[in-house]
């Protein structure tokens, strides 16, 4: 498979790191399901995903778990699988498994890949020190969107109107 000039270096690659997020320190671990290494020597970062859900291009922009990714490499988290060096986090993307590419993209034999530019801003930062907020002064106000579509919990959330009379 063409991986547009990036080499593999791990696979199922742990880790864990810990961010500063405004005030906070966020301690993150997890596993990387592939890393790869471009032309520049940066880190870039693939999660598979299964499920029939794709993100639309505008929040693969903004995906909170790849956009994580690229600032555990940012702190070291791939460090050992570059020979000990620290290299610059240069994207990271989303490989649909159970979805085919547009026509362009080569096609359902191929799957979809939703790509994420390198990090750019803040944004990630204050998401993180905002959930560390929120876990900190136990605040778990629910919080409705699309997300809600595929939740369990919809008929007893209290942010949903078809869950508020159960806790009301
Ligand atoms: S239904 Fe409630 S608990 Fe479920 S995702 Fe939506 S806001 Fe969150």
């Amino acid at each position: 498979m063409e991986r547009g000039g990036r080499t593999p270096v791990a696979t199922e690659h742990s880790f864990d790191v810990t961010l500063e997020a405004d005030v906070y320190k966020v301690r993150i671990r997890g596993s990387m399901d592939r890393v790869e290494t471009d032309a520049q020597g940066r880190a870039y970062v693939v999660d598979f995903k299964t499920g029939k859900q794709a993100v639309t291009r505008g929040d693969v922009e903004h995906h909170p778990q790849l956009a994580v990714y690229q600032l555990a490499v940012r702190e070291g988290a791939v460090d050992d699988v570059f020979d000990g060096g620290r290299p610059e986090p240069g994207g990271a993307e989303l490989v649909q498994l159970r979805q085919g590419a547009a026509k362009k993209d080569g096609g359902d034999d191929v799957p979809k890949v939703q790509a994420q530019e390198p990090p750019d801003g803040e944004w990630v930062g204050q998401l993180l020190a905002t959930a560390a907020g929120r876990v900190l002064d136990e605040r778990f106000t629910p919080s409705t969107g699309d997300h809600c579509e595929r939740c369990a919990f919809r008929g007893a959330c209290s942010a949903r109107a078809e869950g508020r009379h159960v806790v009301e």
